[in-house]
C-alpha cells in the first residue's frame, strides 16, 4: 500500500492518507513532548516500540469485545487503522492517583481509588486540554447525554480488561487516557494509541517509587533510562497472549 498525503502530524505520529479513503496509515515517532510541548526530546526506537505495544494491545480488547480502529502492522513503525472522526474528548480512567488528580485534589501520589475515577477533558492543544464538566461537555455539544454514557462505560471495560492483562505482565495500571473516533457509517471505535506514552504503568517487582516507573513519567521527571522501561514493557506485553483470561 502507497502512503499518500499527511493528514496530520501530531506530537507522536503522523497520519497519512492511503488511496482508501476508509484507511489511513500512522507512523509512530521518536520524539516526546510533555506539559503541552513545553518539554520536548526524543526516546530511541519509541516510534517501534509504541506502535508494537498498541497493536498487542488493540488485538487485546478486540479480542475481548472491544472495536477499535486498529486494522494491522505493516511495519514496525506504521499502524494502518480505520479512519474515523476523533470524539474532541481525552477520557482518562484512574485506579491509582497520580498526575493531575494528585495536584489538583491534594490526594497523595499511590493513594488506590475505591473505584475508578472517569475524567473527560478537552481536546484543544490552545486551551491545555482543560478538565471539563458534565453540563460544560454539553453546553460545549461535546456529546449527548447517552454519548457520554456510552464512552463512560468503554472505557470502564478497557480498563478492566487492561488492568487484567497488565497485572499477568507484573504491571499495576495506574491511570490512562483513551480517544474514541466515529466511522463514515457512525460506528464508534476506540482509536489513537495505548501506550506508555499514555499510561502510567509500574513494575510490580520494583518497590522504589522512582524505579517501578515505566512510563511518560520517567521523561517528564528526568528518571533517566525512559527507553529501557519502554523495551521491559513492550517485552512483557507482546509476551503475554492476548487472550486475556
Ligand atoms: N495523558 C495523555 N495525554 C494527555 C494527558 C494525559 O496520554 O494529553 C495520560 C497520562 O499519560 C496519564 C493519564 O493520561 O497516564 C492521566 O494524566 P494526568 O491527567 O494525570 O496528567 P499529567 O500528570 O500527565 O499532566
Amino acid at each position: 500500500m502507497s502512503t499518500g498525503e499527511v493528514l496530520y502530524e501530531g506530537k507522536a505520529k503522523i497520519i497519512y492518507r492511503t488511496d482508501d479513503p476508509e484507511i489511513l496509515l500512522a507512523q509512530y515517532k521518536d520524539d516526546a513532548t510533555a506539559f503541552n510541548a513545553q518539554k520536548r526530546g526524543t526516546i530511541t526506537n519509541k516510534g517501534q516500540m509504541n506502535c508494537a505495544i498498541a497493536t498487542h494491545l488493540f488485538k487485546v480488547l478486540e479480542a475481548a469485545g472491544v472495536a477499535t480502529h486498529f486494522i494491522d502492522q505493516p511495519n514496525p513503525n506504521q499502524m494502518r487503522m480505520r479512519a474515523v472522526q476523533i470524539v474532541p474528548l481525552e477520557v482518562v480512567v484512574r485506579n491509582i492517583a497520580a498526575g493531575s488528580l494528585c495536584q489538583q485534589t491534594g490526594l497523595e501520589l499511590g493513594v488506590a481509588l475505591s473505584q475508578p475515577l472517569v475524567d473527560f477533558y478537552y481536546k484543544d492543544d490552545a486551551l491545555g486540554d482543560p478538565l471539563l464538566t458534565r453540563d460544560r461537555i454539553f453546553l460545549l455539544e461535546l456529546a449527548m447525554p447517552e454519548q457520554l454514557e456510552q464512552l463512560r462505560q468503554l472505557a470502564l471495560q478497557v480498563n478492566q480488561i487492561l488492568i487484567n492483562f497488565f497485572h499477568q505482565c507484573e504491571i499495576t495500571l495506574v491511570d490512562f487516557k483513551l480517544e474514541f473516533g466515529m466511522t463514515s457509517d457512525q460506528q464508534l471505535l476506540l482509536a489513537d494509541e495505548i501506550s506508555p506514552d499514555t499510561c502510567r504503568l509500574w513494575d510490580d517487582t520494583e518497590s522504589d517509587p522512582d524505579r517501578r516507573v515505566m512510563d511518560k513519567d520517567r521523561f517528564r521527571r528526568d528518571l533517566g533510562e525512559v527507553d529501557t522501561a519502554y523495551a521491559r514493557v513492550m517485552e512483557r506485553v507482546l509476551a503475554q497472549n492476548i487472550y486475556v483470561s
